[in-house]
């Protein structure tokens, strides 16, 4: 008997059921507990991690933080009125996402240590064909909630892999590695560096900063809660909510000077350099971080510390860009060697080219890499792919807030997927998929809004612009417009065929 017969009689067959979820961050575990709680059990989350909480799980450099405020970043079913303070840290961002893990009881609905290796539509059997790690997997729906900031960005940098000393992401931190009395050198000033760069200066002997462009820096505005606050979050109906409400419509408010009426992001731009001019004493520091590009292109940063951090007698900001790196240094284009034990490479994410959408192979044979290499990253809403039947992208492409609470968006596309689910299931449909005419016309609206905007005119490359110069990640408009775009599933707007029994509507 061969060894290829022996293996097919041995391995088991897939394991079906109706919903997968692939990933869980805080859109696959959102995802479970909503559909748990409308009574589905059909269901389940691979992860490739060995827990819940996504780039909040694997995001553990020094300093980690959320620059979106606490109030706003919680489940709207799960408020969690213990925060410590108002912007929260890593760790009790973490400990919020375990909390809900187990407090909805979605744990065992879990596989961990299971990777997604491959999901192709199998348009007969219209199922979707899941290989991973742990077996395989067929479903009737699949539900990538993998996320934009799941794979690091590494940069290819001549003589990065000749390095000799500890080097690692940022979102991969090695906390193994001893940086004390360290020379270090972090490249990247995206919204990591800026929390890592304060926290680990004290400790290294020397910290190089290297800076392809500035980032625009506000002011955080931080508070620890005190007990009583706490205990009127928890004991004072609807007081967190009127807070929370409080923050949503403020934060609302950025879209009018990002998006609709740039010229008003003049005044923002003035607090970040008196801010800028407070903070650094010395002019040719000030000169380097002055960002040459208008303020809101790229994500703005908001930090107390960072400029203090550069303005420390050990800490380097370094603006002559990469030439190289040697085994023990690297090599700025001005010709200058600095000597480098360590290196963070606080480099960002492969968002417009994730390798996550290697994975999926849709229903004329391509995959989705391969469609968005000829066609651009797009979606429907957000949420739905055309040629991938059966099949949902939590914070797919257009769908991320780089000024509000990304939770926000998610359970906009979480209401969404579920009102599909119960219109599929009402109406005795067995397969759906978005037509091409109204993706193309939703991506058509969407490059409306985004034309004129400070993303594509402010002067800057930012990671939501694609190669062709389209934003591919973010939602251009107030995110209520986003809600209300998916509040119901449009059928209309779909490919569909029947299930052999329907039921009647
Ligand atoms: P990022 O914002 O993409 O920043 C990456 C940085 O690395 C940029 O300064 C970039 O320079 C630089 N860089 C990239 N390749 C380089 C190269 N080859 N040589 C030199 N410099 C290079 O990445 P991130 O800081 O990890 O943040 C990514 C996203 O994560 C954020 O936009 C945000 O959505 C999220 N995040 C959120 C929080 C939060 O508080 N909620 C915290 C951290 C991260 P250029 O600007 O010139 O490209």
């Amino acid at each position: 008997m061969s060894d290829n017969i022996t293996r097919a009689r041995s391995e088991p067959p897939p394991r079906h059921t109706r919903i997968l979820i692939i990933g869980s961050g805080f859109a696959g575990l959102g995802l479970a507990v909503r559909l748990s709680q409308q009574g589905y059990t059909d269901f389940l989350v691979l992860e490739r991690a060995d827990d819940v909480g996504g780039t909040w799980r694997d995001n553990t450099y020094p300093g980690a933080a959320c620059d979106v405020p606490s109030q706003l970043y919680s489940y709207s079913f799960a408020l969690n009125p213990h925060w410590s303070r108002s912007f929260s840290s890593q760790p009790e961002i973490q400990r919020y996402i375990r909390s809900v893990a187990d407090r909805y009881a979605v744990r065992d609905k879990h596989i961990f240590g299971c990777e997604v290796t491959a999901a192709r539509w199998n348009d007969t059997a219209a199922r979707w064909e899941v290989q991973t790690t742990r077996g395989a997997f067929t479903a009737d729906i699949a539900v990538s909630a993998a996320g934009p900031l799941c794979e690091p960005k590494l940069p290819d940098i001549k003589g990065i892999h000749t390095f000799r000393g500890k080097i690692f992401h940022s979102a991969r931190w090695d906390h193994d590695a001893d940086l004390t009395g360290k020379r270090i050198a972090v490249i990247g000033t995206g919204a990591s560096a800026i929390q890592i760069v304060p926290s680990i200066a004290p400790a290294a002997a020397r910290l190089d900063v290297y800076q392809r462009s500035a980032p625009w820096v506000l002011p955080r505005v931080i508070h620890s809660y005190s007990r009583p606050e706490r205990f009127a979050y928890q004991h004072i109906p609807g007081l967190q909510r009127l807070v929370r409400a409080a923050d949503y419509a403020w934060r609302e408010t950025f879209v009018l000077w990002q998006n609709k009426f740039p010229p008003a992001a003049a005044l923002i731009a003035l607090i970040a350099y008196i801010k800028m001019r407070w903070e650094i004493r010395d002019p040719a520091l000030r000169r380097k971080v002055r960002p040459n590009y208008r303020i809101g292109c790229k994500r703005m940063l908001i930090s107390n510390d960072y400029y203090p951090a550069l303005g420390r007698d050990n800490v380097d900001l370094v603006t002559d860009g990469i030439k190289e790196i040697r085994e023990h240094s690297i090599v700025s284009s001005d010709g200058t060697e600095r000597a480098v034990d360590a290196i963070v490479l606080a480099t960002g994410f492969r968002v417009a080219d994730s390798p996550t959408f290697d994975l999926f192979t849709g229903r004329d044979g391509r995959t989705m890499s391969e469609v968005f290499d000829a066609e651009g990253v797009q979606a429907y809403k957000g949420t739905t792919v055309a040629n991938f039947p059966n099949a949902f992208v939590l914070l797919g492409a257009n769908a991320g807030f780089n000024y509000t609470s990304i939770i926000y968006a998610i359970e906009s596309q979480i209401t969404y997927v579920l009102d599909a689910i119960a219109t599929l299931e009402r109406r005795g449909v067995r397969t759906f998929e978005v037509r091409k005419s109204a993706q193309d016309n939703h991506n058509r609206l969407l490059r409306e809004k985004t034309a004129g905007g400070v993303w594509l005119t402010g002067g800057c490359t930012n990671w939501f612009t694609d190669k062709h110069g389209h934003n591919t990640a973010l939602w251009p408009d107030f995110s209520f417009r986003f809600r209300r775009l998916l509040r119901k599933f449009d059928l209309d707007a779909y490919e569909t065929t029947p299930s052999v029994v329907a039921v009647a509507d």
